[in-house]
């Protein structure tokens, strides 16, 4: 490692890894020969605890498998001659077959500064919204969601308030696993609070079943139902808070005549449909009935769903009805996977985003931020979000693609599709910093990027706090900043003067203006406000603490909870009740393919294990992916623990030692999404889920798909 032996100070930054966003305080050991991870006490979101893989973080940090150099056609390169190739081969595709031939898939592992530079290349001055990011696999049901009810996407919550409710609801989370330090946090109020309950709605036993005083294990895809039968319930019982219903929400009448009509009030047809004991879902409805301080914490069992955004707009249907927003231990809280998936939505990463929060069905906002960008060529519409995109790959349309710090070829659904598509491409441009991935295996031109503590700039955690990640070892070899890749190949393109910046802060003090550049009432309100940073100096950049947007001169130090007032962002500031209607899982078990796949993370392994897996002692928690199989699943099979199992579904098959898992409901299996085929010849899942997305965020049902299995 090249480090800075003379700095023996611990180096304050963030952790890579999940969306609770923890402080790492880099401490040097031997003179800066090496660095341990300890936890950053100062930090909101984890007061100095860290989980073990944050932990372990200064284990990771040795060279092996890096990519050092940039490399065409697998042919070392100068960085002159890669930045000159990258921008030939965009402005040939371009004049030959137009903007939308381009596209951009980046990556929540990417700074805010790296994503807004991005973002204004692609949309401003290449003149498409071919810009999508794998935060579009992770929480995009939950943006959309938020969007309907509030007018924006803005989590209403802090870290806080799941200390100080007296109900937590944990719907699709396995927060034990996913979101470790909060799930201590969870833990460490519990025990304070001997009185707090705990529900844990999850088709499977997870670690998070041991904080919880009741587990749903609902069937899949019935979380809606279950929620629409929660609101018939509170309405019946009385429960509603009709004083913020008439003041500050609308849509109550039509959100609840369609719960009453799907959900029904006879409690014995409800939790038979949702699969539960009618027992256990009333204790539940009672409890949340008579515990105004409630949070409802979801993650990817909601947002990964063809009806995702439904899902999500059940839930926060519920806290409307009963006033539990703004307050203190209250509020609907989806929480991301990634450490920026919230930066760069910030930005506009995603393909149906513009900039800043403001979006392209707003035609004043399209022309403000082109003005702001001096942008010559302009995206009007949105672009193609992640599946649309690699389809569109696959069709020869788009030809040529530019992938950031991310591996489709493992996470994408129907990943075999997804390689396919990028074998035949015209172009292919991926940025990481290893050599050797699936997607870089597709690649004409690698360039080598800095990674995690190499790198400096901004991330925004699961609870809005902006922290900042700092350099602690210099970048090896010819790797570079993201940004400075991308600005290098703007600037070869042509456009030097917009892409000029020479340090992150120069690109985060634009990203603040562009906040709120003539906030000037055309939007009522802008959601995503940092105009109390305009005079924000770079030793302060430097030094910038942890703090939640928005900030402004209402709120000059960030604001924790939002919404307190019962202002949304909507036109007429009122909060949307929104009509569900339950829908199924797209895929339905058949005698073909008898079982439901459900997938996720393991505790001590991260995405594609680029990291993780250099570490052994991550490694000692699970080696290999595993398939969970209920024990009477297994014996029917003729499996036991340990033996080969064969998982196919109508895309592939790939080979897995069986888990035997009593926690599981019959005829429903569960694997890792970490194994590559670098690392485990036989483990790519994600190359037997399809591709059906919720049609309105475009969220992958990654948590169900139908397969078969058998003996090896
Ligand atoms: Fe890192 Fe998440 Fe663990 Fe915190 S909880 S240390 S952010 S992996």
């Amino acid at each position: 490692i090249a480090s800075r032996p003379n700095e023996l100070a611990p180096v304050k930054t963030t952790c890579p890894y999940c969306g609770v966003g923890c402080g790492v305080a880099m401490q040097p050991k031997s003179g800066g020969e090496s660095w341990q991870a300890l936890g950053d006490a100062s930090h909101p979101a984890n007061f100095g605890k860290l989980c073990v893989k944050g932990s372990a973080l200064g284990e990771t940090l040795d060279l092996t498998g890096r990519l050092l150099e940039p490399k065409i056609n697998g042919q070392a390169v100068s960085v002159e001659q890669a930045c000159q190739a990258v921008a030939e081969g965009l402005s040939r595709v371009i004049e030959q077959h137009g903007p939308d031939a381009v596209a951009f898939y980046v990556s929540g592992q990417l700074l805010t500064e790296d994503y807004y530079v991005a973002n204004k290349l692609i949309k401003g001055f290449i003149g498409t919204a071919n810009i999508d990011t794998n935060s579009r696999l992770c929480m995009a049901s939950a943006v959309v969601g938020y969007k309907r009810a509030f007018g924006a996407d803005a989590v209403p919550c802090s870290y806080e308030d799941l200390e100080q409710a007296d109900l937590l609801v944990l719907v699709g989370s396995n927060a034990a696993w996913a979101h470790p330090i909060l799930y201590q946090r969870m833990a460490q109020a519990k025990r304070e609070q001997p009185d707090k309950k705990v529900v844990v709605i999850d088709p499977r036993r997870t670690a998070s079943c041991d904080l919880a005083d009741l587990h749903l294990a609902i069937k899949p895809g019935t979380d809606a139902l279950l929620f629409n039968g929660l609101l018939a319930y509170l309405a019946k019982h009385n429960h509603l808070d009709a004083e913020f219903i008439i003041e500050h929400t609308e849509g109550l009448v039509l959100a609840l005549d369609q719960a009453e009509q799907t959900a029904g009030h006879d409690l014995t047809q409800l939790a038979q449909s949702c699969g539960v004991d009618e027992a256990d879902l009333t204790q539940f409805f009672d409890w949340f009935a008579n515990r105004p301080r409630t949070v409802s914490f979801y993650s990817q069992g909601v947002n990964q769903s063809t009806s995702g955004v439904d899902k999500s707009n059940a839930i926060i249907n519920v806290h409307l009805a009963t006033g539990r927003i703004g307050k203190l231990g209250a509020g609907p809280f989806s929480i991301t996977g990634q450490p920026n998936a919230m930066g760069g939505r910030e930005v506009g990463g995603l393909a149906n985003q513009l900039a800043a929060h403001m979006d392209f069905h707003q035609p004043e906002a399209i022309e403000r931020v082109a003005r702001f960008w001096r942008a010559p060529k302009m995206a009007q519409q949105n672009g193609l979000k992640a599946v649309e995109m690699f389809e569109a790959v696959h069709r020869g349309e788009i030809k040529a693609i530019w992938i950031m710090h991310t591996n489709p070829v493992v996470s994408m659904p129907d990943a075999d599709f997804v390689r396919e598509a990028l074998q035949a491409c015209e172009l292919v441009i991926v940025s990481d910093n290893m050599a050797d991935t699936d997607t870089t295996r597709c690649a004409n031109i690698l360039l080598p990027a800095a990674s995690w503590g190499e790198k400096d700039g901004t991330v925004t955690n699961s609870d809005r706090h902006i922290s900042r990640q700092r350099a602690f070892c210099k970048a090896p070899g010819l790797a570079q900043a993201d940004w400075w890749w991308i600005c290098q190949v703007a600037q070869e393109m042509g456009f030097a003067e917009a892409f000029n910046y020479q340090t992150p802060y120069q690109i985060f003090m634009e990203h603040v203006a562009l906040s709120a550049f003539e906030n000037d009432g055309v939007i009522s309100r802008r959601d995503f406000d940092l105009s109390g940073l305009f005079s924000l100096s770079e030793q302060a950049y430097q030094q910038f603490a942890p703090t939640p947007w928005p900030v402004n001169a209402q709120h000059p130090h960030g604001q924790a909870r939002l919404f307190a007032d019962g202002q949304f962002f909507t036109a007429n500031r009122r909060a949307k009740l929104i009509p569900i209607t339950p829908q199924s899982p797209k895929e339905k078990p058949s005698p073909d393919y008898p079982f439901v796949l459900n997938t996720g993370r393991y505790r001590d392994q991260w995405h594609s294990m680029t990291r993780t897996a250099k570490t052994p002692r991550l490694l000692q928690h699970r080696d290999e992916p595993r398939l969970s199989l209920h024990p009477d699943d297994a014996k029917s099979l003729g499996l036991a623990q340990g033996d080969l199992a064969k998982v196919s579904s109508r895309l592939g098959q790939v080979m897995m030692p069986v888990e035997l898992d009593a926690g599981l409901v019959k005829g429903q299996v569960f694997a890792p999404i970490h194994w590559t085929g670098v690392y485990a010849k036989h483990g790519r899942i994600d190359s037997l889920i399809p591709s059906h997305t919720d049609p309105l965020s475009g969220q992958p049902e990654s948590k169900h798909a139908v397969v078969n299995i058998q003996v090896w």
